[in-house]
């Protein structure tokens, strides 16, 4: 079985939007209850109360306080099992996760989850049978495949009032047979001001337009220096930046989609760099804007999905190969060049010269390569 989560934008009426909201409201409170529940626990008597143990205090919650009665109880409950998560995250050392935190109305996502109970949500051809909600209005930009099976939905409201829902689908996975060609491969090597560049010298540039909406941005929030926090105008121009916001995270995400896509279609091979994003945002924080907001993380996690699909294959380099320092041509690695500054550059053993972003592009596809080789004379003894 495998999974998969379609996003629909949702026109509630203004009853249905003021009820989604009392529900993040409610479950991000219960949520903070129960975090502070089983820290005190712990501290007084060490015990350590599971995610069961909390969400049988529920129903004493609601009879103290009794506007959690008005909401979906699922969602209260599956946001009590988000914190079991977040505690499991954090105790898992693989995955460094931070100790779970306190949700507050400014800083987290305005977002709750339920599940599907006795078909009690359900699709249709231009609305969404929501618990508690009800038919709520919906742009179905994609058909449901037959076969599938709804299995929990989260309804996130942004923060200019607009509201999707996420709808998570469980279906089964058939196997693709087919064979990806070494031939028909491609590398790509992180670059910080534009998305990438491949092994075959073609770079790839992030639109303009994030930088035009950048300047949108940044004069919408002088805007809001000239007013008073607390007016209907200071309201009126938050939310005017955050319309903005939402915008460009809408052109950045379809952006990433269609060229994830384009190579995905393209390629039956595509070679990356494990990168430790970290500790590039921290390296690069100089450059500014542009190593944010380029969206490799993003990029990369469409291209995986989207490769394993098709039955093709996404390959990572190690963290620690020296892609721009070495030789495409010949091998010899030549450490001088990991000074950023230098673009371009001649092999001092062969007398190659190096563009340095293509000579990575063609050794990380070289060393991917090598890799997969490894791995099937593995398969083979
Ligand atoms: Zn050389």
């Amino acid at each position: 079985m495998d999974n998969k989560a379609f996003r629909y934008r949702i026109y509630p009426d203004i009853s249905q939007l003021e009820l989604i909201l009392k529900t993040v409201g409610s479950c991000r409170f219960v949520y903070n209850e129960a975090l502070s529940a089983k820290e005190a626990a712990y501290k007084d008597s060490g015990t350590v109360l599971s995610t069961y143990d909390l969400i049988r205090r529920l129903p004493g919650l609601k009879k103290q306080f009794t506007w959690l009665q008005e909401v979906d109880s699922v969602a209260l409950q599956q946001s009590i099992r988000h914190l079991g998560t977040a505690y499991a995250n954090f105790f898992n050392t693989k995955l460094h996760a931070k100790r779970p935190k306190y949700k507050t109305k400014r800083k987290s996502r305005w977002s709750y989850s339920t599940i599907v109970i006795n078909n009690n949500i359900r699709i249709g051809r231009n609305y969404i049978v929501l618990p508690k909600l009800g038919k709520v209005k919906a742009v179905i930009s994609r058909d449901v495949p037959e076969g599938w099976k709804l299995k929990s939905t989260t309804v996130c409201v942004e923060r200019d009032y607009t509201v999707y829902v996420s709808c998570l689908f469980e279906y089964e996975s058939t196997p693709v047979s087919y064979v990806p060609d070494p031939e028909c491969s491609i590398g790509l090597d992180y670059k910080s001001d534009g998305l990438y560049m491949d092994s075959s010298g073609r770079c790839c540039g992030s639109p303009k337009y994030f930088r035009k909406a950048q300047g949108k941005l940044a004069r919408a929030q002088r805007g809001l220096h000239h007013k008073k926090p607390g007016s209907v105008n200071y309201r009126k121009q938050t939310k005017k930046i955050a319309r903005i916001h939402r915008h460009t995270a809408d052109q950045r995400k379809d952006f990433l989609h269609k060229e994830s896509l384009r190579i995905a279609n393209s390629y039956d091979i595509v070679c990356i760099e494990d990168l430790d994003m970290t500790a590039i945002g921290r390296k690069e924080s100089g450059l500014g804007k542009a190593s944010m907001d380029n969206g490799w993380g993003m990029f990369v996690g469409f291209l995986e999905y989207k490769l394993r699909d098709r039955g093709k294959l996404l390959i990572r380099t190690g963290r620690y190969y020296a892609s721009s320092q070495t030789c495409s041509c010949c091998g010899r690695i030549e450490p001088k060049v990991k000074d950023l500054k230098i673009r371009r550059w001649q092999c001092p053993a062969c007398g190659a010269v190096h563009d340095r972003d293509i000579n990575a592009a063609v050794n990380i596809r070289k060393e991917a390569l090598r890799i997969l080789n490894d791995i099937e004379i593995q398969k083979v003894s």
